[in-house]
This record gives C-alpha cells, sequence and structure tokens, in this order.
C-alpha cells in the first residue's frame, strides 16, 4: 500500500503535536469529542429532513473504550462519518475544516439551526498525537457503501484502505505512547482520568459519552469481600455550565471553565453568572479577568462576548454585546431569542441583541456596586485595574454614560490612604466647603508638593489628587457631584481666603500695579498676568491657570497629534505678597528684577510640573546668584 504524504502545512503542525511539550496534552480527548459531536449534529441534521436516517435523536452517542493491556483508547461514535476521500482531505490537510465548509454550505437552510460546530476553534484531529504514537480512524460516510480505513504513525505519512464497518460513524483507535521520564502517558488508560476529563472539558457536549465503567462492590454471597460490577456509564451532564443553576456549581468550576475557554492562567476576580427574563431571555456568564488580556492596550484588541443560540455557538466575539468601559470583561451570552443564521451586519441591527447588551451593560455595573459596598479591597484592587477605564467610560461619548457611572469611579485623596468615591467625598465635606478640590500631577508626591495644596488643607478641606490623564477630563464632563462643583487648586478660581483678606490682597494687587507690570512686562507672553497672592502658605511663587484649559489638561493636549497642539493655558504667575521674595522685588533695581523674575518664573513652573524653556540659563542665574 503507498504511503501518502501529509501537505506541507499539515506536516508542520503535525511534528508540534508529536513532539509538544504543551502541558495541556490532556485536551486531545476534548478535540476528539468535539469532531465526534460534530459529526453526529451533521446527521441528525440530516434526520430532520431525510427519512433514510434511521436514528432518533436519543440513539445517538459517543463511546470511549479502553484497553490498558494494549494500551489503546477508542473513540467512536454513530455521526455521519466520512467518505475515503474525505478521510484525505480532511486529516490530510489542516488548510480546509470541514466544519467550516458545512457550515457555509448550509448558512440558506433554516434548520441549519440545529446543527453546533464547536470544532471551529481548537487544535483539531492532530492533537492525538500529543499522546498516541499510532492512530488509526475508521469511517463510514452515511449513505455510503465502502467503509475506509486511515492509518498514521505520524510525520512520515498516511494510509487509506478499505475496510469493513457495518453501520455509519467514525471510531478513532489511538495506540497511546509508551511513558517516558517526565510523561505518565499510562494515566490516559485509566477510567479515573478519562472520567475526570470528560467532565471538565466536554460536559456540557449535547450526546451522551459513555464508557464501561468498573466498580467495586461488596459481595452479597460473602461477607467480607468484594466483586467487581461492569457497567456502561453517562459520564457528560450534557447541560453547559451557564445552563445549570448556581447553587450546583462549585467555585473551581467556573474558574477552571474561564481559564480554559478564554485561555487565562488566573482564576477571574469576579464571575457573574444570571438567568434573565424579561423583555428579552438569556443566561450570561461574565468574567472580569485578575489582569488585563496580554494585548488588552494593542489595537489588535477585541472586546466581546460569545454567543449562543440554545447552547450552540453562533459567535466568537459579539462586540456590539459589551460597551467600550467593559473592555475587558470576557465571557458568554446564550439566547433562544436569537436565531442561528443571522449574519454578523444583521446582529449590529438586531433589537432583541441590544435589550440584551442592556441588560448586560446594567447587570456588570449592579455587581460592581455590590463589590463596592460590600468588598471595599476587592474593589479596589479591580479598579487598580480597570478604574480608568470606567473613567474613560465617564468622559465617552459626550457623557452619555456619565450618570450610571460615576459611582463607581474613585480617586486618592489628602485625606484617604486609599480610595475615596465622589459621594463618600461630599459626606465628609464640611458645611462652609462649597465645591470639591482637586488637583493634578504626575504622581501623588508631585501633588503633595503644590503649594496651593497647604492653603486648601489647612482650611480643612479634603482634595482628590488626580494622576491618571484622563482624570480632569472625565470631571469636566460630570461638572458636578450632588450639586457641587469641582475646583481645580491649581487654577486662578479658586480662592478660600475671607472678605477681609480679599480685600487685602486686592488693594496690595492695585498699589503694586507698576511693580507687576514691569514684571509682566519681563515674562512677555509667557503669561498672561501677575499678581499677588494670599494662599500660597510658605511657598514663594506658583504657577496657576485661568480659563477653561488647566495645566494638566495642556500637558495632555500637548501629547495628542495633531489639532490640540495649539491648546495653551493661561498661565497667572502668583507672588506671595507674606513671603519675604515680595520685598525683595519690591527693591530690587532693573536688572536684579529681571534676574530675579526669570528665576521665579522657572521655578515655579518646576514645580507646577512643567519644562523650564532654558535650563542652562536658568542654572547660570542660580550660580550667580550665590556667587
Ligand atoms: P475541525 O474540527 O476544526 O474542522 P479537526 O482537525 O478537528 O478540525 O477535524 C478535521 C475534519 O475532520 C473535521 O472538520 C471533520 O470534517 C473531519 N472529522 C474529524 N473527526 C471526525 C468524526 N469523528 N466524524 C466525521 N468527521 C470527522
Ligand atoms: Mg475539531
Amino acid at each position: 500500500m503507498r504511503k501518502k504524504q501529509f501537505k506541507a502545512e499539515s506536516k508542520k503542525l503535525l511534528d508540534m503535536m508529536i513532539n509538544s511539550i504543551y502541558t495541556h496534552k490532556e485536551i486531545f480527548l476534548r478535540e476528539l469529542i468535539s469532531n465526534a459531536s460534530d459529526a453526529i449534529d451533521k446527521l441528525y441534521f440530516k434526520s430532520l429532513t431525510d427519512n433514510s436516517v434511521k436514528l432518533n435523536r436519543d440513539d445517538f452517542k459517543i463511546m470511549i473504550e479502553l484497553d490498558k493491556d494494549n494500551r489503546i483508547i477508542t473513540i467512536s461514535d454513530n455521526g455521519i462519518g466520512m467518505t475515503g476521500e474525505e478521510l484525505e482531505n480532511n486529516l490530510g490537510t489542516i488548510a480546509k475544516s470541514g466544519s467550516l465548509n458545512f457550515k457555509n454550505e448550509n448558512a440558506d437552510n433554516e434548520k441549519a439551526e440545529d446543527v453546533s460546530v464547536i470544532g471551529q476553534f481548537g487544535v483539531g484531529f492532530y492533537s492525538s498525537f500529543m499522546v498516541a504514537d499510532r492512530v488509526e480512524v475508521v469511517s463510514k460516510a452515511f449513505g455510503d457503501e465502502q467503509a475506509h480505513k486511515w492509518t498514521s504513525s505520524g510525520v512520515d505519512g498516511y494510509t487509506i484502505e478499505e475496510c469493513d464497518k457495518e453501520d455509519a460513524g467514525t471510531v478513532i483507535t489511538m495506540h497511546i505512547k509508551e511513558d517516558t521520564e517526565n510523561e505518565h502517558f499510562s494515566d490516559y488508560l485509566e477510567q479515573y482520568k478519562i472520567d475526570e476529563l470528560v467532565k471538565k472539558y466536554s460536559d456540557y457536549i449535547r450526546y451522551p459519552i459513555q464508557m464501561e465503567m468498573s466498580h467495586q462492590v461488596p459481595d452479597k454471597d460473602k461477607e467480607g469481600e468484594y466483586i467487581t460490577e461492569v457497567s456502561v456509564e453517562t459520564l457528560n451532564s450534557m447541560v453547559p455550565l451557564w445552563r445549570k443553576s448556581k447553587s450546583e456549581i462549585k467555585p473551581e468550576e467556573y474558574n477552571e471553565f474561564y481559564k480554559e475557554k478564554f485561555m487565562d492562567y488566573s482564576d477571574p476576580q469576579l464571575v457573574i453568572h444570571s438567568k434573565t427574563e424579561g423583555q428579552a431571555t438569556f443566561d450570561s456568564l461574565l468574567f472580569i479577568p485578575e489582569n488585563p488580556p496580554y494585548d488588552f492596550y494593542s489595537k489588535e484588541y477585541e472586546k466581546g462576548l460569545q454567543l449562543y443560540s440554545n447552547g450552540v455557538l453562533i459567535m466568537d466575539k459579539c462586540s456590539d454585546l459589551l460597551p467600550d468601559y467593559f473592555s475587558f470583561v470576557k465571557g458568554l451570552v446564550d439566547s433562544a431569542d436569537l436565531s442561528l443564521n443571522i449574519s454578523r451586519e444583521m446582529l449590529q441591527h438586531d433589537h432583541q441583541l441590544r435589550i440584551i447588551a442592556k441588560a448586560i451593560d446594567k447587570k456588570i455595573k449592579n455587581e460592581l456596586k455590590k463589590l463596592l459596598n460590600n468588598d471595599r479591597e476587592k474593589y479596589n484592587k479591580f479598579f487598580d485595574t480597570f478604574g480608568t477605564q470606567l473613567k474613560y467610560g465617564v468622559y465617552a461619548n459626550y457623557g452619555m454614560e456619565k450618570d450610571s457611572l460615576k459611582d463607581l469611579i474613585e480617586f486618592k485623596s489628602s485625606m484617604t490612604d486609599g480610595y475615596t468615591t465622589l459621594k463618600e467625598y461630599v459626606d465628609r465635606m464640611p458645611e462652609a466647603q462649597e465645591s470639591i478640590y482637586y488637583a493634578c500631577g504626575d504622581s501623588i508626591s508631585k501633588i503633595e508638593f503644590l503649594p496651593q495644596l497647604e492653603a486648601v488643607k489647612e482650611k480643612g478641606y479634603e482634595v482628590l489628587y488626580f494622576t491618571d490623564e484622563i482624570d480632569e477630563f472625565a470631571i469636566q464632563m460630570l461638572m458636578e457631584y450632588d450639586g457641587k462643583h469641582f475646583a481645580n487648586i491649581c487654577k486662578d478660581e479658586v480662592n478660600l481666603s475671607t472678605d477681609e483678606e480679599k480685600k487685602e490682597i486686592e488693594e496690595k494687587n492695585e498699589s503694586s500695579k507698576d511693580l507687576l507690570e514691569k514684571i509682566k512686562g519681563i515674562l512677555g507672553d509667557k503669561v498672561s498676568s501677575v499678581k499677588f497672592s494670599n494662599k500660597l502658605g510658605s511657598h514663594p511663587v506658583s504657577i496657576s491657570a485661568e480659563g477653561y484649559v488647566s495645566l494638566e489638561m495642556e500637558k495632555v493636549l500637548s501629547q495628542m497629534p495633531g489639532a490640540n497642539q495649539g491648546v495653551k493655558a493661561q498661565l497667572v504667575l502668583e507672588i506671595n505678597s507674606n513671603h519675604p521674595v515680595a520685598q525683595k522685588l519690591e527693591a530690587a533695581d532693573d536688572d536684579t528684577l529681571k534676574k530675579y523674575v526669570t528665576l521665579l518664573y522657572s521655578s515655579a513652573r518646576l514645580v507646577a510640573g512643567l519644562d523650564i524653556e532654558n535650563p542652562t540659563e536658568f542654572s547660570d542665574m542660580l550660580a550667580d546668584m550665590i556667587q
């Protein structure tokens, strides 16, 4: 018999499988069972329209047999089977996926709804070579007279010959590899192991997966002795995990399911499993990962949930089911309200889908609210990882979602070690305090050095620390919380002085008009005004911004490409009227004043987290002064 060669890319994949050091070799069983289930789906589907199929729904099953002595695992199904040509095409090539072809051929057929094609996303048949050194596939296609046997021991090729088989279906015989120092392949010949693997990976397969199981039971006739009882058992529950009731599911089951299905190494932070009835009826099983997915911050990342129609996967990543601010959520939705042969474009306009998406959005928000109230530590950890997304959500789409998200965002502040919500902040506000104060900076320590902070803290007012670029933009979108406006302490409008103090500083500015104009003359366009201030605590000078654009916003906007380059904050140089430098300035001659002003302005910029235009000049002048 002539040996045939695998196609080039198949050979590569096969070689990978044979020499695999993949730790999840056990998934071979899932792959073969999925293929068997696909094949049964196809014949079952045919039976709905074709009277020549004599099998009923209950007759379909997948059988596993173990022969420990000869190191053989056999997996059989009574599905649609393969012709000789199909064996050749399907198992000699990987470029062409049979399941995909079948799906396309039947796309127009209404009854296609009943066909599930779960094999689409797996590693496939070749994974059997991770644990077997020889694999035989005996198959008879439904409606065909002749059965065929495909045999291969790996990369050197395969053979196909005619053989006998009574009924349509496929029998796969795997000759399990010998154990090595590191690998105990014999485990796969143990019934307990196979039982475990079926329950772990294939529990929700909709046809019974059966195996002959032997148990030791007490001998009724002989006291103290045992006999071996053998019976055929169905190993899988045939119900998808998400269809089971919550009380039946152990946390580990959720975790295993998540890790397997969404390819993560860590357990999820949060599992949200629910059944929804009403405008739309659906089951959903959602996960918030421990860490951002590896490609989360790349352009390639696609958000979305798996979409099932009645237990049958119809889309792997349905992006319409998740808003952008929840793009890190993984999971699936299963609804009987959706039709199976719906196209991507149709889905976008599907009314039912929109209702589901809305309900999912609400569900996640509710669960997060619950977590915030009941397990703050856990919530904070979540927020550390994904909080920025929620703040973007407040800002996005002109603040469309700001009201539903405002109680889920948190900030660091001058009064808490951890996070505070806006509600907690407002609840702590002293009666006299009118605004919600915040300060921006690259880091908390930088913010804590801001000259403006001291005066606000002295009043007993709390200051929110904005260290994320998005923070101030989100707040601008919110505009107010609980009737309280937000105020940037580094902006000119924040003034906590008493009326008397205000009057005093106004007079000071009025009487120093000439000096201030001189200083403004020295600085030119760099600032929009110069004034004396009494709210700088013990610090000599500071820079604040007036108008809409804050310093922090300028920094962010100037980093964006294009149109925002020109957006500049209007800077105000504030000089502490109570600081000795004020008198020094008043007493200085023109030359000295120029030096003082340049130095003070540069240092104020540094304190505000801005660059200075000419560091060399700054350094030279400083040295000069010291001399
Ligand atoms: P996939 O399932 O993604 O198509 P596989 O490598 O698992 O890829 O299987 C390749 C093809 O072989 C399948 O698409 C199917 O046409 C055929 N096949 C595999 N196992 C069986 C089976 N038990 N019965 C019928 N056809 C099968
Ligand atoms: Mg497959």
